[in-house]
């Protein structure tokens, strides 16, 4: 690795569905092989950070699925983030805890999130996210307000709407991205075989915003499968697009960055 002191690490983590020990140790693994640090972790949203069962109650998913997973140790404080960690929602959250602070906020030590649309600055980049997933039925309107959380279907918090899409575009530039799903078009596999299932992956906001803001990189989730791409745009600007897999399948859920003193944004190899 051809990399200098002043070199600043961080990860992109996938779906992580309340499985924070095994993203936290996946992330300790590539620290203690290769000897550096990282200096924040981004998350794609499905991040699932219930504190007790009522959290859960508030969720989109299907039974099974719903388990209250290992944040309540971070939230009392019984075990910790090492290093700054930032997440998007995908569509598997608990609406009762984060439509609480809709414009973002710290929700555990060293555990920041987003909002359902929001922007921060780590290490000089400029990181946007938005949250929730298209829905053609909710995003001409406005999601409903956290008092009927107990008498509407948690669906219907799901899906960011066209005011946050407009905020994300006010935003103009990113350095760095994150939404949940898939902008449409960007999945060409090799092997046209592999495309079975996934003909009509992604959405065209998600290409929109992209697009508006040219990030360096995009980082989505949701499809619990690891892709890279490239989206190039008429300004002569290029998009790394940087898909990542559901935690609990491993090295394909996390990518680690390099960024150097001069800007350049590199993917490091995590094997
Ligand atoms: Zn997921």
């Amino acid at each position: 690795m051809n990399s200098s002191n002043q070199d600043t690490f961080f990860a992109a983590v996938g779906d992580v569905h309340g499985h924070f020990y095994a993203m936290l140790g996946l992330l300790q693994a590539w620290e203690f092989k290769t000897g550096l640090s990282l200096s924040f972790v981004l998350q794609v949203g499905d991040c699932e950070p219930h504190r007790h069962e009522e959290d859960v109650a508030t969720m989109e998913s299907p039974a099974r699925y719903r388990k209250v997973g290992d944040f309540p140790d971070f939230w009392r404080d019984r075990a910790r983030f090492p290093q700054p960690f930032w997440f998007i929602g995908g569509n598997h959250e608990p609406h009762g805890f984060l439509e609480q602070m809709p414009s973002g906020g710290q929700v555990a030590r060293n555990c920041h999130y987003l909002g359902r649309v929001g922007k921060t600055t780590l290490a000089g980049l400029k990181v946007v996210g938005l949250s929730g997933i298209y829905r053609p039925e909710q995003f001409r309107g406005l999601r409903p307000p956290l008092s009927q959380i107990h008498s509407r279907s948690p669906k219907a918090y799901i899906g960011f709407n066209e005011a946050e899409v407009a905020i994300a575009l006010e935003y103009q530039t990113a350095d760095i991205l994150l939404l949940h799903d898939w902008p449409s078009g960007i999945f060409q596999p090799d092997n046209p075989e592999e495309l079975r299932g996934y003909e009509n992956v992604g959405n065209e906001y998600a290409r929109l915003v992209t697009e508006a803001l040219q990030p360096k990189l995009l980082l989505c989730g949701h499809m619990h499968r690891r892709y890279r791409t490239r989206m190039s745009w008429s300004s002569g600007r290029a998009t790394e697009v940087c898909c990542l897999a559901h935690i609990r399948q491993g090295q394909d859920a996390i990518a680690i960055f390099r960024l150097a003193p001069n800007g350049l944004l590199e993917e490091q190899p995590v094997e």
